[in-house]
């Protein structure tokens, strides 16, 4: 439930209803925006009298929350949320672009590729250390090495980094390198791993899983804000359907959906979604075309000796084409980029 304070509602006031819920044992999540104040509750509702809620001070309404997810809803955070990675941030208003490739493979080849998605307008390099394949006989990824290779192609390019983690040992050993770690669409619901990447202090990208229901994604967010950590990025990639002609198939009706349900931003996968370079730029304007807070997109030196994903992997100059067609696109929805 949350409780909505009268507009200017006095810090006393509120202070007296957070010492209330308090005191019953409950959790406070307090939101002040510029209109409203709102006092969010997380626990055992049974414990409160709302009829004794309803008479301090000050409180306007009481509005139950019937979904499971509550700090990650958007009735307990009206405000959009603006997540910091490194030196750039997802939200407020930007488009953000995530280029790199599927996987780190080489030191000269993550630089050239930093180096060039920085050129066309990415802020936040994406390249892959642990690679969860779907044959264990694929590259599995270069791990701390590749890690340690990001962390340099930072350091030169001034790209902010991020990286998918897929165990303990993964998380640990990326939060020395990169300014932010995905959790990736196979992982979604490890709860184990979400609560960790909750705990590593670090902004979190959480890539919808293959079969997951916008409630589901969701209540895997609140595992990880219920760590503490309120940066969680949601990033649809594709989901399952009984379509064969693109690899998953992109649910871009979930951005405004997800604006309706959450105050955390949203991103769009065009690449893991389509499965083809042909397809990415088209699925990328339509993305920025129903107002997604940034893009991840594959981008390699050569896709087509690429050690993962060549298929979907836009080349340099495709890449960089495609920045330059997404501009009159951030001007419609009023993004800056
Ligand atoms: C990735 O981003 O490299 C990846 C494996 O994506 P997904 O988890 O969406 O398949
Ligand atoms: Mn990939």
């Amino acid at each position: 439930m949350i409780i909505v304070m009268k507009h200017q509602a006095s810090d006393q006031s509120i202070h007296a209803v957070t010492k209330y819920i308090e005191d019953n044992g409950l959790q406070v999540h307090l939101s002040q925006g510029e209109e409203v104040t709102i006092i969010g509750i997380v626990g055992d509702k049974s414990r409160l009298s709302t009829e004794n809620l309803i008479i301090f001070k000050d409180v306007d309404r009481i509005v139950p929350v019937t979904e499971s997810y509550k700090l990650a809803n958007r009735k307990f955070h009206p405000e959009a949320t603006t997540v910091k990675v490194g030196n750039t941030s997802i939200g407020a208003g930007n488009l953000t672009i995530m280029a790199g490739p599927c996987a780190v493979e080489t030191e000269e080849q993550l630089m050239c590729i930093a180096r060039a998605v920085k050129a066309a307008g990415a802020t936040i390099l994406r390249g892959g250390a642990y690679k969860p394949r779907t044959s264990p006989y694929s590259f599995q990824g270069l791990e701390e090495e590749g890690l340690r290779y990001m962390q340099e192609a930072k350091a030169e390019t001034g790209l902010s980094t991020i990286c998918e983690v897929v165990s303990l040992d993964a998380i640990e050993a990326a939060v020395k390198y990169v300014d932010m770690i995905q959790i990736g669409a196979r992982n979604m619901q490890n709860f184990i791993l979400l609560k960790e990447a909750g705990q590593s202090g670090l902004p979190v990208l959480l890539k919808r899983g293959l079969c997951a229901t916008v409630d589901e994604w969701l209540n895997a967010a609140e595992y990880i804000i219920a760590e503490g950590n309120p940066n969680v990025v949601l990033c649809e990639r594709g989901i399952r359907t009984f379509e064969t002609a693109t690899r998953n198939t992109l649910d871009l009706s979930v951005v405004p959906v997800l604006r309706t349900k959450t105050h955390l931003p949203v991103i769009v996968d065009p690449s893991h979604s389509t499965g083809s370079y042909r397809y990415v730029a088209p699925m990328a304007k339509a993305a920025v075309a129903c107002d997604a807070d940034g893009l991840m997109i594959e981008v390699h030196n050569d896709p087509a000796h690429a050690l993962s994903d060549g298929p979907q992997s836009l080349t340099f100059e495709k890449f960089e084409k495609l920045t330059n067609e997404l501009r009159p696109f951030c001007q419609l929805v009023k993004r800056s980029f």
